[in-house]
């Protein structure tokens, strides 16, 4: 994946401050809101920090809306 839309996914995130790291394959994880890590490759911001958008639990996609994969019918 290239790098800036790797950043760009952590951003989508709510990593609001994540840059790319030259000379290094991937990127640094940064929050405005919280000090955000990575842990074991995925970026996790700290419990309660405002930035965090909801994912899905079926998919694993970002959810903002709550609304991905939905039952309804
Ligand atoms: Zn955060
Ligand atoms: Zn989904």
């Amino acid at each position: 994946m290239p790098r800036a839309s790797l950043t760009a996914s952590l951003i989508a995130r709510g990593f609001d401050r994540s840059h790319a790291i030259p000379f290094e394959r991937g990127a640094r994880v940064w929050c405005s809101q919280c000090e955000a890590l990575c842990i074991n490759g995925v970026p996790c911001h700290e419990r309660g920090c405002p930035n965090i958008v909801p994912t899905c639990r079926e998919c694993g996609g970002l959810d903002p809306e709550r609304t991905c994969c939905r039952e309804d019918s």
